[in-house]
């Protein structure tokens, strides 16, 4: 926290790779960050995309190895698949994954508020916790780091001026 309200230099809106890569930066630029988080931080790749895909891929690759292990001379049993095993993998790399990352983003004291997000002044998202509505001041920048940034304009400030956006293709 800034100055003890709730006011920060930066407040981000989303805990995915976009939102905490911002986040871990601007740490280190010395600034005071608040970010802003529904569901879990990690995001779409550590929870439901890169990580559990790469997860279910390796398993995926342990198969197809033993099945061609004769090719080198390796003499092994068709292999069999323990599906829950495989998703028990998958779970453990993405929970000790979320727990690291939870970890830093504690050490970084980036200020984790849990919740809907949404822009409701230029300088303000206001976020719907499990305690009430908590609005959080940015003295210098929002980061929208939501994955769905057309959304978040249509849908919480649609006559908003003065944002610059950058969206990747
Ligand atoms: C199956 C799959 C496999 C993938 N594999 C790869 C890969 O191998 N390599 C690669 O580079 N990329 C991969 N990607 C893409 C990668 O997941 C995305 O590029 C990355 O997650 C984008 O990060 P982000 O921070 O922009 O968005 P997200 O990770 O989606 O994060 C946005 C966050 O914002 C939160 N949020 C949204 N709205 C609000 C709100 N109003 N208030 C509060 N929080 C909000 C969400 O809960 C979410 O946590 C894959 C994607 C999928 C689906």
């Amino acid at each position: 926290m800034a100055d003890g309200s709730d006011s920060f230099d930066l407040v981000i809106l989303g805990g995915g790779n976009g939102g905490y890569s911002a986040a871990f930066r601007a740490v280190k630029l010395g600034l005071s960050v608040a970010m802003v988080e529904r569901d879990k931080v990690g995001g779409t790749c550590l929870h439901r995309g890169c990580i559990p895909t790469k997860a279910l891929l390796h398993a995926a690759d342990l198969v197809d190895e033993i099945k061609s292990a004769g090719e080198f001379g390796i003499i092994a049993q068709e292999p069999q698949v323990d599906w829950g095993k495989v998703l028990d993998f998958k779970e453990s790399v993405v929970g000790r994954m979320y727990k690291g990352l939870s970890g830093l983003v504690k050490r970084a004291k980036v200020e984790l508020v849990e919740g809907e997000g949404r822009l409701t002044d230029a300088r303000t998202v206001t976020v719907a916790t499990s305690d009430g509505e908590r609005a959080l001041t940015a003295t210098k920048a929002i980061v929208v780091a939501t994955a769905r940034i057309r959304a978040i304009f249509r849908s919480s400030l649609p006559t908003a001026t003065g944002f610059t956006t950058r969206t990747t293709p």
